[in-house]
């Protein structure tokens, strides 16, 4: 706390002790709050468990009037609603799962004054009725969160946030504050423009998580090497292992359970006594291990998290960030561990490609994949690259506390193995109007007489067997990481390989191709190849 607390000061403290039980506030939040109680507009960037709630949920309690927070997030409401009421604050929503009766309960709250804060759809804030509701009463704050849902490049955008513009016309004497976790400077902008919120402060919460250690590891054998991890860095430990498949979840339990790890499994597919069950006793006792789809952890505030590790790769960085972000919320040393492998790319390719959405998803489901393969395959400190992501400064000279800073991966010339890949499926496709998927190619370079190769009369291409240099886990590496960087592409229900406009420029010698060495043995891995 710095210099004298004037009264608008002490009365944020206040409340905070008071309503929601807490010592002191946490980063700028304070600032933030100050700023809004005086009646400033404030753009904020924090991230996913930074404590946001608390930089407009203070001011709506000190500032006379109503606090109107805008969320597109309806499913979540109503729990935001019932926790602020326990805290004896007097909370309400109006959204489209209410019928005419309770929505007019509401209403004649927020005119009485009987309203501290009142969650609203953009939808609903968008119609004329409503917005004349508001002007009949009295208004505290507007609260935009999740504001990056205004930006026409993001993955959430909501028409409806574009007409939030108005608040500031309409009601120019009420402070607005937009939040946001996901945006980059870019979005940040966009969101001062959009909303038009040309005067407000910015406030922009670092991106760094020092005490996590981010390592991300070869996939061989991933529950041996996820167990091996455990035993050897985190017995006891209680953590959260996350899965892409209710299958694996289920399995990954169970063998860690085999194994003398206590843990449970945690998905959508489980009834409502099992996962509460589950839940709550991760919530309450030492060491436990939950595994689980990423269903597991939004809203779970468990301070003593002491790893996060994922055995399929995440969709975005995005999603990697929040995930990793619930280890060590105590601000003690965690691990942010996560076995990824060719496979992973392969699927998600396929994911993406037989999705429901439309071109535009698809487009921007493939660059959020872009972005979490490349944090995979650097060999640049992770960190420095996960605060890139998110449009921040890192530390020029690496965290020292990711895997790539703490055993720098070795870099080979990779060109001459990509030509090779690259001309084998160019020759099937041209000689043979076929296309196979990576285990076939694999074979044909290193000149397996398979079945399949046997089949196809594989050993009778020119390009069979010529390379034998390389080992078929290091194959393997090749592709994945010509897959990462878009030299190389997936198609269809089968996952075929075929080339990118990009492969050219390699087949014709015009570009390099640096790639990361391989460990020969991945980490207590044994024998398998499989990823
Ligand atoms: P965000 O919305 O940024 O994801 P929340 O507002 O949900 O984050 O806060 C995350 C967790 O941190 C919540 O459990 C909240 O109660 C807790 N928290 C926030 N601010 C403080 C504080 N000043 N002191 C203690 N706990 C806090
Ligand atoms: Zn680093």
């Amino acid at each position: 706390i710095t210099g004298t607390p004037d009264a608008s000061d002490s009365e944020a403290l206040a409340t905070l002790h008071r309503v929601f039980g807490y010592d002191a506030f946490r980063g700028e939040q304070e600032e933030i709050i100050e700023h809004v109680v005086a009646g400033g507009d404030a753009v904020v960037l924090m991230p996913t468990g930074g404590g946001k709630s608390l930089c407009y949920q203070v001011p709506s309690l000190v500032r006379p009037g109503t606090g109107i927070v805008v969320s597109p997030l309806i499913a979540l409401m109503q729990d935001q609603v019932n926790a602020l009421r326990a805290l004896g604050v007097r909370a309400g929503f109006m959204n489209s799962t209410q019928d005419f009766d309770e929505r007019r309960v509401v209403e004649a709250e927020f005119l009485a004054g009987e309203l501290d804060l009142l969650y609203l759809a953009p939808e609903r804030l968008r119609l004329d009725a409503t917005q004349d509701l508001l002007s009949r009463g009295k208004i505290a704050v507007f609260a935009i969160d999740e504001a990056h849902c205004v930006s026409q490049w993001g993955h959430d955008f909501r028409p409806d946030y574009l007409t939030l513009s108005v608040l500031g016309e309409r009601w120019p004497d009420v402070p607005r504050i937009a939040l946001t976790a996901t945006a980059t400077r870019a979005t940040h902008d966009e969101i001062t423009q959009r909303l038009n919120m040309p005067t407000a402060r910015h406030f922009e919460a670092s991106f760094d998580r020092p005490n996590i250690q981010y390592r991300i590891v070869p996939k061989a054998d991933p529950k041996k090497q996820l167990l091996a991890f455990l035993r050897e860095e985190h017995a006891g430990d209680a953590g959260i292992v996350y899965c892409l498949s209710r299958k694996s979840v289920e399995a990954t339990a169970e063998f860690l359970s085999r194994n003398g790890i206590e843990a449970v499994p945690y998905h959508a597919g489980l009834d409502g006594g099992t996962r509460a069950a589950h839940q709550s006793r991760f919530l309450r006792e030492d060491g436990l291990v939950v595994v689980a789809t990423i269903a597991f952890g939004m809203g779970i505030d468990k301070p003593d998290v002491r790893f996060v590790a994922h055995l399929d790769l995440p969709k975005s960085v995005e999603g990697y960030y929040q995930e990793t972000g619930r280890a060590g919320r105590d601000g003690l040393a965690s691990t942010a561990w996560m076995a990824y492998g060719l496979n992973d790319v392969i699927q998600q390719r396929k994911m993406i490609q037989s999705s429901e959405g439309d071109e535009a998803f698809r487009r921007r489901a493939a660059a959020h994949l872009d972005s979490m393969l490349a944090l995979c395959e650097t060999a640049q400190c992770r960190r420095g690259q996960l605060l890139n992501y998110f449009g921040q400064e890192p530390e020029p000279t690496g965290c020292g506390n990711c895997d790539t800073c703490l055993t720098p991966p070795e870099t080979w010339d990779g060109t001459v193995s990509a030509q090779k890949l690259l001309s084998t499926v160019v020759r099937l496709q041209r000689e043979r109007g076929q296309k196979f998927g990576a285990v076939q190619i694999v074979d044909i370079l290193l000149g397996k007489r398979t079945a399949k190769v046997i089949q196809f009369d594989h050993d009778q291409l020119s390009v069979f067997g010529i390379g034998e240099e390389l080992s078929e886990g290091e194959w393997r590496g090749v592709v994945r990481q010509l897959l990462a960087q878009g030299l190389l592409a997936v198609e269809g229900e089968y996952g075929t390989l075929v080339l990118t406009e990009a492969s050219g420029a390699v087949l014709r010698r015009e570009r390099e191709v640096p790639l990361r060495k391989e460990p020969k043995k991945p980490v207590s891995a044994k024998g398998s190849s499989s990823s």
